[in-house]
This record gives C-alpha cells, sequence and structure tokens, in this order.
C-alpha cells in the first residue's frame, strides 16, 4: 500500500487519538472521499489527531498510520457504506474491547439508523462536512442522534485542497466530487434520496483543487452518482485534460455517451453501463431513463473499449422469465458489437425511502417470503446457466441481498441480531421476516422518523404508478 501526498501530523499529549474506522477494504476505503474529509477535518484541529483503520491492515484492529491499537484511541468514527460491513465493525470493537465512544455514520446509518442504535453510542445522519469536531465533542449538531433526527445538508463550498493519493480502482489518480445527489428519478435507487438535493461543485473549484494536487498524480477521477449530468462536464474535461490530466469519470450515462464525449474521453478501455433491467417494459417501470439504442449506441461509441461491463438486477416487481431472456438477448447484443462483455447482476434490494420501499424481496406479492426466495433461488440458476456461456458472470447471491435488505429496512431488533450472526435462516425463524414482505400501504416505517426533506405520499405515488404500469394487484 503506497500512498502518495501523506498527511503527517506530531501527536502531542494533549490531542485527542481518534480512530476512523471503515469497517471493509483499503482499497474502498481510500476512494471514499466523505472519510477522507473527516480524517482532513479532525487532522486540521490542534485538539484531535485521527488515524485510520481498515478490515486488511492489522485486521483493522491496529491503525495504518502509527499501528496502535484501537482501544488507545478515545473516540471511533466508523462509516457504514454497505449493510455487511456491521459484522466487521461488531467484530473490530469487540475484539479490542474498546471502551471510547463510538459514531456511526454513512449510507447505511443515513437510510436508517434504527438497526445500529444499540450498537453505537452515536449515530450522524447525513453530510458531515465543517461539523465532525462538534461531532466528536458530542455538542449538539443537526444530524447527529440521539438528539436530532433531522438529515443534514451542506453546500457543496470547500472541499479539502489536499487528499491522500493512492493506487486505487482508479489507478494513481486524484479523485475529484464534482456532485453530490443526482437529477435521476430511478426507483429502485437510494443515492437520490439520502444525498439529495444535487449539489455541483463549480467548474472553477474543480480546476483549483486538480491544481493543488497536481505532484501527486497525473490522473483525475470524476466522482459523483452520474457526473455526466454535470451542467459543465464537457468544459471540465477539457480543461482538466488541456493541464495535461488523464480524466475518467467514474461513471457513464449510456444516453450521454455520444461521438463527442467518446472523443473527449478518449480511450475508454472498460465501458460501464447499467441498464439495470433486460426489458424495456421493466427499465419503464423502473424509471432509469435509457433505452436498449441507448446502451448499444454507447458501445458503438466506444471504439476503442475492449471490454463493457453491464449491470443487472432481478428480482425486480412483476418480473418474468421473458425479462431475464431479455437481459441475455442484450449481452449477446452487446458480444456480437465484438466486446468481451463481463455481467454483474444483483437482487434488488427493496430500499428505504425509495418508491419500492412497499414491496416484497423477490418481487412477487402473490408468494411468501420462503416462496420469493426459493423464485429467486431458480432465477439466479438460469442466468448463470445462460449468461455463463456468453460472458464473464456473476450473479450475487440471494441470501446475502435478503440479509441485506432485513437490515436496511430493520428496526432495533436487526442489532441484537448483529452479534450471534445474521444468516438468512435466522431471520425466517424470527419476527425480522416482515422486513422482506411485501408492507401495507399504511405502514409506519422505522425510518419515517428521520426528516429527510421529501413526502412519503410522493413515494407511494410513484409506487402506484409502477404497480400499474406492471398491472400488478397487491
Ligand atoms: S442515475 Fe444512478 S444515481 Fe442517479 S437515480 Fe439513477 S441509479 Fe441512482
Amino acid at each position: 500500500m503506497r500512498e502518495f501526498n501523506p498527511f503527517f501530523k506530531k501527536f502531542s499529549k494533549k490531542q485527542k487519538r481518534v480512530a476512523v474506522v471503515y469497517p471493509n477494504r483499503y482499497a474502498g476505503g481510500i476512494t471514499n472521499l466523505g472519510l477522507q474529509r473527516i480524517y482532513f477535518e479532525i487532522n486540521s484541529d490542534e485538539d484531535h489527531i485521527a488515524e485510520r483503520f481498515y478490515t486488511d491492515v492489522f485486521e483493522g484492529l491496529r491503525s495504518v498510520e502509527s499501528g496502535s491499537y484501537l482501544d488507545s484511541f478515545s473516540v471511533a468514527l466508523f462509516s457504514l457504506q454497505y449493510e455487511e460491513d456491521i459484522f466487521n465493525a461488531f467484530r473490530i470493537l469487540k475484539k479490542t474491547q474498546f471502551k471510547g465512544r463510538t459514531v456511526a455514520g454513512g449510507p447505511c446509518v443515513i437510510q436508517n439508523p434504527f438497526p445500529f442504535v444499540h450498537l453505537f453510542d452515536n449515530l450522524f445522519i447525513g453530510d458531515a462536512e465543517n461539523a465532525v469536531i462538534d461531532i466528536l465533542e458530542n455538542r449538539s449538531v443537526e444530524g447527529l442522534f440521539p438528539g436530532s433526527l433531522k438529515r443534514r445538508v451542506v453546500d457543496l463550498d470547500s472541499e479539502m485542497k489536499r487528499q491522500i493519493v493512492s493506487e486505487n480502482a482508479y489507478g494513481r489518480s486524484i479523485l475529484i466530487e464534482i456532485g453530490r445527489g443526482c437529477p435521476r428519478g430511478c426507483r429502485f435507487c437510494i443515492v437520490r434520496q439520502i444525498y439529495s438535493p444535487t449539489r455541483w461543485r463549480s467548474a472553477d473549484e474543480i480546476i483549483s483543487i486538480a491544481e493543488e494536487n497536481r505532484k501527486a498524480a497525473d490522473k483525475i477521477a470524476i466522482i459523483s452518482p452520474s457526473p455526466t449530468d454535470h451542467p459543465d462536464f464537457r468544459e471540465i474535461v477539457h480543461e482538466l485534460k488541456s493541464m495535461g490530466f488523464e480524466v475518467s469519470p467514474s461513471s457513464i450515462r449510456a444516453d450521454k455517451f455520444d461521438e463527442e464525449m467518446a472523443e473527449l474521453l478518449g480511450d475508454v478501455r472498460t465501458l460501464t453501463l447499467a441498464p439495470e433491467a433486460g426489458s424495456e417494459r421493466l427499465r419503464e417501470a423502473l424509471n432509469k431513463g435509457i433505452d436498449e439504442e441507448d446502451i448499444l449506441n454507447a458501445v458503438e461509441m466506444a471504439r476503442n473499449a475492449e471490454r463493457v461491463k453491464l449491470y443487472f438486477m432481478f428480482g425486480l416487481p412483476g418480473e418474468s422469465y421473458e425479462d431475464l431472456d431479455q437481459i441475455i438477448r442484450l449481452v449477446e447484443r452487446v458480444r456480437d458489437a465484438g466486446k468481451r462483455v463481463s455481467v454483474s447482476v444483483n437482487p434488488l434490494v427493496p430500499k428505504p425511502h425509495t418508491p419500492f420501499q412497499w414491496m416484497p424481496y423477490g418481487g412477487d406479492w402473490t408468494k411468501d417470503v420462503l416462496g420469493n426466495i426459493k423464485e429467486m433461488r431458480k432465477k439466479r440458476k438460469y442466468l448463470i446457466s445462460k449468461l455463463g456461456k456468453i460472458a464473464e458472470t456473476d450473479v450475487e447471491s440471494v441470501e446475502r441481498f435478503a440479509i441485506q435488505t432485513a437490515i436496511s429496512r430493520g428496526d432495533e431488533r436487526v442489532g441484537d441480531y448483529i452479534e450471534r450472526k445474521l444468516t438468512l435462516a435466522r431471520i425466517i425463524k424470527s419476527d425480522l421476516i416482515e422486513f422482506l414482505e411485501s408492507q401495507p400501504p399504511d405502514r409506519e416505517f422505522p425510518w419515517d422518523a428521520v426528516d429527510m426533506g421529501y413526502k412519503k405520499s410522493r413515494l407511494r405515488k410513484e409506487f402506484e404508478m409502477t404497480l400499474k404500469r406492471l398491472e400488478i394487484e397487491t
């Protein structure tokens, strides 16, 4: 693990030591700009010093910077990016017998803090910028629970000017968050809900961040849920390229990848696209906003791409084997365009705060939880057998995503199971099974208590529109 531009700070006895824990692998943690920002803010304060923890460095028990054990820190800040990270977080706390204060934040806490309330002293819901020291000192801050259940939202004003640059998923790159939130309306997507409203960083600020970090790398990864939607995307890429940087966006929308974009981004070796569903019917129900023609056009435009990576989901509402066959057909068409194709298919997790929060895991209202799981397993086998013949195929486990669903839609009871390992068999035998079931229209969800800044009736309307379009009776 080699880091460029590291941030050294000398420890003095009067400083409070803060552990910034990413309960997952280094490669993911180092590309997390939110976490880097927290680390930067703590180390910019003279009374505090931060060190980082990752599960693949000393098993997450000792810090990267000095090798100190977690129990020598006063406060531990955990970032929960994925539901299953809670198992690692719990293991680290238990193994180190950490007695200090614990705070957890990140997307899993924002979407629903209640499964974690018994596991941490505080939970933080929202954007932490310019409030990290207040959070550490347990002062009253919007989004800090117990206390506030209002999601904290900040302007994207001043990005940290200095970041740790490492070999990451984008190569040795400077990462620049060009926007937060997403202007699109995909109905399954939690990102558009937990990071709304969409905020774009100005072109001037982006250029100045690139300038500040110039010595650390000559590549820039521009990060946002939908970077190509930035109103000045083309100008920004153009400017960064004229400064001598190689530029790659974290993702490209198929409907934005035209001749000019292909020219601008140059040698795209791997084109990553997310059609999400195989059939137009389901893509429309998801409100994905792209069609097969957009996908095939993008593939054609990316002339130098050797590989196309496609992301799909299964377990969608109203899904039939005909819809799965459409995934296979689309993959074949991309392959026939002369590309090496890799396909990733995940079960849909019907997330809180999305119009799909009322649907059952598996997407079939005529089946109970076990029936849906059984059908999902069958669909998974079907996809593997068909797709495996034509592309590199990865179809995620039905069990794993059921557990993710139960954690994301759960309440305080979930926390009690974390210690004893939450398996699908345990969920099914317990009252946690309700979190995999379809939900009645008037159900009060645990996460309704969080003020996210939207009206639940709007989500319900979108959900009912989807059901109507798919002719589903619930
Ligand atoms: S474009 Fe991507 S980030 Fe935006 S709403 Fe759709 S899935 Fe979510």
